[in-house]
């Protein structure tokens, strides 16, 4: 049987299913989760119909587009604007920025082109000494490593990085401190934990007495996850536990770890209508200056906005509220035509409740 079939068995997810039951507590427990593509898999094989109505699985912030804030889409825009070509992922283009979106900047005049790699965008550069190309780099983990595959190799001149990574674990224990969301249980993401292994977790059961899941993608990666988080929850118990064996390691890719740390420093970070993280964010280190965006365009944006009036993406985004109860909610706010960044990317909450949950 192939490995992914293994994992969508369903007579062998209603036996996990049943164990959940058995495990569930009387009391209401919230389990979060901060992947985009897990929620992808709770919400298109509807396991959260599975779980008894005291298990909550709630969406933190694991979209990396979602969590772009206005302003570094408001930095790119102004390069658009200004002559530099702007190279990012097709996702990153429709997000908006305070006033508008990188995509309204190009029907503006603005110069902007979707890349599927950076190595894409270094090819791009090469193709064209005459221009000015700036890569806009987001996401968490799983892809700085690429990035800074092409900032150590000293890519191109005429191409520079507008670096607006982030890192998960500060945002888990930002969710920690919010006062009234009591999280019972993480279930963390298995495509960042693939990079940086299991150590940065330990944190949540030592300090928080927090129960921790590294978790796969497949649905019964997720119900198995959920089973042991109950389990130790019933235990009393706060263990870091790793369901996906098949891929993460203790240690992780600690080939990608040195390469993020040889092109990048840990500073704190903005995240889209939560506010700033501490050490949440990567930054290009002082000897990468002459292809960091930033420096070499003295990009300056001292006002911006997160949310549209109406937007609550900021309470989607730690789990507080379920997209149905933003008012805008596939009324004005729908996949075809988002007003929220959480309803632009296919790994916003908005857009697959949109997609999976509710029918428009
Ligand atoms: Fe924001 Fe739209 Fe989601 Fe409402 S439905 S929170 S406006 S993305």
């Amino acid at each position: 049987m192939e490995e992914h079939t293994r994992f969508r068995d369903p007579k062998l997810a209603k036996k996990v299913a049943d164990y959940i039951k058995r495990l569930a507590p009387p009391h209401d427990v919230k389990l979060c989760h901060v992947c985009g593509t897990h929620e992808w898999t709770i919400s298109h094989y509807g396991l959260r119909t599975l779980l008894p109505s005291t298990v909550h699985v709630i969406a933190g912030p694991g979209c990396p587009v979602c969590i772009l804030p206005a302003a570094e889409i408001d930095e790119a825009i102004a390069l658009a604007l200004s002559g530099v070509t702007v190279l990012t992922f097709g996702d990153v283009i429709r997000v908006p920025g305070s006033e508008t979106s990188l995509h309204e900047a190009r029907a503006s005049g603005g110069a902007v082109k979707v890349v599927y790699s950076v190595s894409d965008a270094v090819k791009m550069a090469e193709r064209h000494p005459d221009r000015d190309f700036v890569f806009l780099a987001i996401g968490f983990e799983t892809t700085a490593p690429a990035t800074a595959v092409e900032v150590l190799d000293r890519s191109p001149e005429n191409l520079s990085f507008l670096v607006s990574h982030r890192l998960i674990p500060p945002a888990m224990e930002m969710l920690l401190g919010v006062g009234d969301l009591h999280i019972d249980g993480f279930i963390a993401p298995g495509h960042v934990s693939t990079i940086i292994g299991m150590e940065p977790y330990q944190i949540f059961p030592e300090a928080y007495h927090m129960p921790t899941v590294v978790a796969g993608f497949e649905p019964l990666d997720v119900l198995f996850a959920i089973s042991m988080l109950l389990q130790q929850i019933k235990e009393g118990e706060a263990r870091l536990e790793n369901e996906y064996k098949r891929s993460v390691t203790q240690e992780g890719n600690l080939k990608a770890q040195r390469l993020i740390k040889r092109a990048f420093g840990t500073v704190g970070g903005r995240w889209r209508g939560l506010g700033r993280i501490p050490s949440s964010a990567l930054a290009l280190k002082e000897e990468f200056r002459f292809c960091n965006a930033r420096e070499k365009y003295n990009v300056e944006v001292t006002h911006s906005r997160d949310l549209l009036p109406g937007c609550l993406c900021h309470l989607v985004m730690i789990g507080k509220i379920n997209p149905p109860e933003c008012p805008l909610f596939m009324k004005t706010c729908t996949p075809s035509s988002p007003k929220g960044a959480c309803m632009v990317s296919n790994e916003g909450t908005c857009r697959i409740w949109g997609q999976h949950t509710v029918s428009p």
